[in-house]
């Protein structure tokens, strides 16, 4: 059988590695001999799993492969950001960005190659969308980086939507956070979201991890201008449904706010926003806009980023300036482009 035609291990919960092993023949409690070498310690490949017999390696190696894969190439910035490339799908390459921070060192992981949401802000979604990562690609990510072993965070941040993803990502948190997989409090997770909504109820539903909904502007028909899913799941409703669950012992909501000069930087945007958010308890992340080519839209200045969350904070919304990074490698935000190494940066 052919390498490329083996199913990765990566990924999978223990009921499914329960059917690996009884698809090789192997006991039922090799399943969590195997999620301890995948998620445990790590191990690239099947050959290191010596608490498996020499046959049921031999069993495991001709049908599975455990799927990780090192990233293909790196950009390191002046900050310390490192953008690391992996294989994605539909030919096109994907991003995750390790962002240390002092005593926090974080992964802005990809779920998709491309995107379907079309934000005109976004490189991500300038590409158009060419297919979804598998939970084995996103896991991957995360293990396959040489900085693993001192993650504190992981935010799902990167290239596509995560909920339009949301089997995948499902599947690649509870590997995070399960006792069998990396045990991770869901503490240490973001989900970030446009708002997608029929899939943010299963991840409320199914997990404990933070949310941060991303808003960009509190008036629906410019939000529709901006962001396209407006039109499908408006912004409103999703406030709507993320008022009724609890946001302030067990979880956090935050809203990702880009600032545009000229767009939405005023305080009519501010009351606007703090009125939509009202009895939500969320916070307010203030995002430094990187121009992308062939768009209007310009960064809005320090000091109306500032007014503008003094604003916010008077109307009890806690509300912080981001600090931007790794912009000399296009690792901030909206800048993942994901691009072969053979094309040409624009
Ligand atoms: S901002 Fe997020 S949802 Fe919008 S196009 Fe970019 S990656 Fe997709």
């Amino acid at each position: 059988m052919k390498a490329e035609t083996k199913t990765p291990l990566l990924g999978m919960n223990l009921t499914q590695l329960r059917e690996v092993a009884a698809d090789c023949g192997l006991p039922g409690f090799a399943a969590g001999q195997i999620a301890r070498w995948i998620y445990g310690r790590h191990a690239s490949d099947i050959a290191a799993m010596t608490d498996l017999s020499k046959r049921g390696r031999a069993l495991l190696a001709a049908r599975y492969t455990v799927g990780r894969t090192a990233p293909k190439a790196e950009s390191r910035s002046a900050d310390g950001t490192v953008k690391y490339l992996f294989d994605g799908a539909g030919g096109r390459d994907v991003e995750a960005v390790y962002i240390p921070d002092r005593d926090r060192a974080t992964l802005c992981v990809s779920s998709q190659a491309g995107c379907k949401m079309g934000c005109t802000f976004c490189m991500t979604g300038r590409q158009g969308f060419h297919g979804q990562l598998t939970a084995a690609q996103i896991v991957n990510q995360i293990l396959s980086i040489p900085e693993s072993d001192s993650l504190t965070n992981i935010v799902f941040m990167g290239m596509g939507e995560p909920l339009d993803n949301a089997d995948a990502v499902l599947a690649a948190i509870a590997v995070l956070t399960e006792p069998w997989g990396l045990a991770w409090s869901p503490k240490r997770i973001t989900v970030s979201t446009v708002g997608h909504l029929p899939a943010l109820h299963r991840l409320l539903g199914q997990t404990k991890v933070h949310v941060a909904l991303s808003v960009h502007t509190p008036f629906a028909d410019e939000r529709a201008g901006l962001m396209p899913v407006e039109r499908a799941w408006p912004v409103a409703r999703v406030v709507e449904e993320l008022r009724k669950h609890d946001f302030a012992h067990q979880r956090r909501l935050s809203v990702e706010y880009t600032m545009w000069a000229g767009v939405n930087d005023d305080m009519r945007h501010a009351d606007a926003l703090a009125r939509l958010l009202r009895g939500t308890s969320a916070r307010a992340n203030l995002i430094r806009f990187h121009a992308i080519p062939d768009s209007t839209l310009r960064p809005a200045s320090q000091a109306a980023m500032e007014a503008f969350r003094d604003r916010l904070n008077e109307r009890g919304v806690t509300a912080t300036i981001r600090a931007s990074r790794g912009e000399d490698i296009e690792a901030a935000c909206g800048m993942l482009a994901g691009k072969n190494k053979s094309e040409k940066r624009p």
